[in-house]
């Protein structure tokens, strides 16, 4: 292997055998540490050139690579492209013939092999371990590792126990490395990884989940109003082709149904609006017809698919716009990889999640139907023995409905409680599947308390969503683009001018905080005497109003009481906010959850528990405020010749600052700059997509240009 520390030779490999001029991000640190024979986990979205990273350090490395996933898809698919670059490949799994797989022994045996694959459940079969045991390995690869995990709901038995066969697969001497290998891997559930697989001193990478081309927008919304925003949303073509999901079939059905009917199917919200071609996708449906939705999407004959979350894991099309969420997903690793299907192709695209309290109810009955109550299982548990018995017979002697009694078996079977033969008959397993059981429905419902905070919380989503991954590090900087980050740059989520009243108080948090380190926002609260005076909606809103003006910062924080982990959120003074006296001109935009009338004129939309704000223009808000702004605006020549010099500034700063052009100013601010020509850092807060940081960042630059100075 001394060939190995000549530093060219993965580049040399990359081109040679995988025809790559270069490495993609972080791939070639990953490759290294493998090569070097370091244990690591890799946690790597969908589509950032994961599989490379264990490829190319096996060809380095010499020898037989060992690759343990547990879906035969991906198996095949992988195989498939490594036998296509000349590569040396067997696969071992339940969907081929024996032949096959004893043809594929034999070549492992003669050192033929460069990768095979195999299911993790081949290890139960007597004396496989030891037959690959007879071979030193290159290393040892685990795909989809998470399922390891008994707190996923991916979790799968099998993987459980890999831990006892990879030391007899690693052997002795310089054990095989490990590599496991993950799309969607909570710190907590790295750390169960880490330990099940005995890993020793891992590298972690944890790498990849920033999108710059995402603008995420997080907005409150009654159910109601839902069909009516999307419909509008969806109007212009440049939001398409876009993805809707929806929390069940019946909504997924519904919704597609009005979309291309162009109108609301009654209901409290009535709306009307252009069709679009849309169709439902969901577990419900045929086959064929899913099969048929998803070839007509793909083909570009529909625009919208409206599905549950079923929808999107065979789907490759990259230039979808948009995303839109019409209720809570269970889950931030979900979510994501959700909204992370648009943009594939680079280009600017949004998404949209839509919440309310509803959700959260609606959460719980599935959280219900998911994990039933223990006394369930025991129902099922307690007529098992240690005679096999058929599904059948236990499922009609059991007082549970049908799909109760499945559930529950399920999760006995899962949590070891239950033995399943092949033939589908049933034997008592041990006892400790309580503990294990309720593990994971805590876990789920912490997931789901998790996705509640997101939708809460002031700090940058595309930051919370590359913290909650695991990477620390490039957590540190806002996108630029979402909601938070550019408010008035939101196209769904409305903001206003904080009043005198919202002012006065926030002047006198920045008081309270002088002197002090940092205050718990409960306490700031009733210091000030605010309590009853402002509701806590309100009270956090303006929080969240001076956050993104950067007179303070947040942090979430939590103390033990009597065992309890108490959560809390304490604020301190920015340092503009230390330095800040004269608060004449002072604007904060508040975000309070009200969206912009995107649901019709006829609707209630934006009637929600709070009082709806003037719009900010004074103009009557609704359609005609910033969804407007994406049809052309036309501009005299001399509008023209702004744009154009606007335009150019822009490029000299983008360079300057190293940021894509639209994180300086969005296209659409060009003509809507060069049409109002703003003379003032108020009515440049006006302009759709320019919001206080970048007033206080590029405004004087812009007002001088609009003054054609
Ligand atoms: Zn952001």
């Amino acid at each position: 292997m001394t060939s190995l520390s000549k530093p060219n030779l993965l580049a040399d490999l990359l081109q040679s055998v995988f025809g790559f001029a270069r490495f993609r991000a972080n791939q070639e640190a990953v490759c290294a540490a493998a090569v070097a024979g370091r244990d690591l986990l890799l946690v790597m979205p969908t589509g950032a050139g994961k599989s490379l990273c264990y490829q190319l350090p096996a060809i380095a490395r010499g020898g037989t690579a060992l690759v343990i996933s547990p879906l035969i898809a991906l198996m095949e698919d992988q195989a498939a492209k490594l036998s296509a670059l000349g590569l040396r490949v067997a696969r071992i799994h339940s969907g081929l013939e024996r032949m096959v797989a004893r043809q594929a022994c034999v070549d492992y045996l003669q050192g033929e092999l460069q990768f095979l694959f195999i299911a993790p459940e081949r290890l139960r079969v007597p004396g496989f371990p030891e037959m690959l045991a007879k071979r030193k390995l290159a290393l040892v690869a685990i795909d989809e590792a998470h399922c390891i995990s008994q707190w996923g709901h991916d979790f799968r038995p099998d993987y459980r126990m890999l831990g006892q066969y990879l030391p007899g697969l690693r052997g002795e001497g310089a054990p095989a490395p490990v590599l496991a290998m993950t799309a969607t891997a909570t710190p907590s559930v790295q750390a169960d990884i880490v330990a099940q697989l005995g890993m020793s001193e891992p590298s972690l990478f944890i790498h990849g989940f920033r999108r710059d081309n995402l603008g995420i927008e997080v907005v409150e919304l009654p159910v109601p109003e839902r069909g009516g925003a999307i419909a509008r949303l969806l109007a212009g073509p440049e939001r398409r082709p876009a993805i809707v999901y929806a929390t069940s079939r019946k909504q997924a059905e519904r919704l597609a149904e009005e979309l291309s009917q162009g109108r609301s199917a009654g209901g409290s919200a009535a709306w009307t609006a252009r069709r679009i071609p849309a169709a439902a996708y969901h577990a419900g449906l045929d086959a064929e017809t899913r099969e048929q939705v998803q070839r007509a999407f793909q083909a570009g004959e529909l625009d919208v698919v409206v599905a549950t979350i079923a929808f999107g894991m065979g789907i490759d099309k990259a230039d979808i716009r948009t995303v839109i969420h019409a209720g809570l997903p269970a889950t931030l690793e979900g979510y994501y990889q959700e909204i992370g299907r648009a943009g594939r192709d680079g280009a600017m695209s949004r998404t949209f999640l839509m919440h309310s309290y509803a959700d959260q109810r609606t959460h719980d009955f599935f959280l219900n139907r998911d994990y039933p109550p223990v006394e369930q299982l025991m129902e099922v548990f307690r007529v098992l023995g240690e005679e096999p018995q058929p599904v059948e017979e236990l499922r009609a002697a059991s007082r549970l409905a049908e799909e109760e009694f499945d559930k529950a078996l399920e999760k006995l079977e899962i949590h070891g409680g239950a033995r399943m033969d092949f033939g589908g008959n049933v034997t008592v397993g041990g006892t400790g599947w309580k503990k294990t059981y309720r593990v994971q429905a805590q876990y789920r419902a912490e997931q789901f308390a998790k996705v509640l905070r997101y939708t809460e919380q002031d700090e940058c989503r595309m930051s919370a969503l590359v913290r909650h991954f695991g990477d620390v590090e490039d957590a540190q900087r806002a996108c630029g683009v979402c909601d938070v980050c550019d408010p008035a740059g939101a196209v769904l989520r409305q903001f206003r001018h904080a009043n005198a009243f919202e002012l006065d108080i926030a002047r006198r948090i920045v008081e309270e905080l002088r002197g002090v380190d940092s205050r718990a926002t409960g306490t700031l609260q009733r210091n000030l005497d605010l309590v009853g005076r402002i509701g806590r909606d309100e009270y956090d809103a303006l929080l969240g109003a001076m956050v993104h003006a950067r007179l303070i910062e947040m942090e979430e924080a939590e103390w033990e009481k009597d065992g309890q982990v108490i959560k809390f959120r304490k604020v301190r003074l920015t340092e503009a906010g230390r330095e800040l006296r004269n608060w004449s001109g002072m604007e904060l935009l508040i975000g309070d959850g009200i969206v912009r009338d995107f649901a019709g004129s006829s609707s209630s939309a934006a009637r929600t528990r709070k009082a709806k704000p003037a719009a900010r223009n004074g103009a009557p808000a609704g359609i005609a405020g910033k969804a407007a702004a994406a049809e052309p605006v036309r501009l005299s020549a001399e509008g023209e010749a702004l744009v154009e010099r606007i335009r150019e500034w822009r490029a000299g700063e983008a360079k300057r600052l190293k940021i894509p052009a639209y994180m300086v100013l969005h296209d659409r601010a060009l003509a809507a700059l060069a049409q109002a020509r703003p003379a003032n850092p108020r009515e440049l807060l006006e302009i759709d997509g320019i919001g206080p940081g970048k007033v206080e960042r590029f405004g004087e630059e812009i007002l001088r240009l609009c003054a054609g100075k």
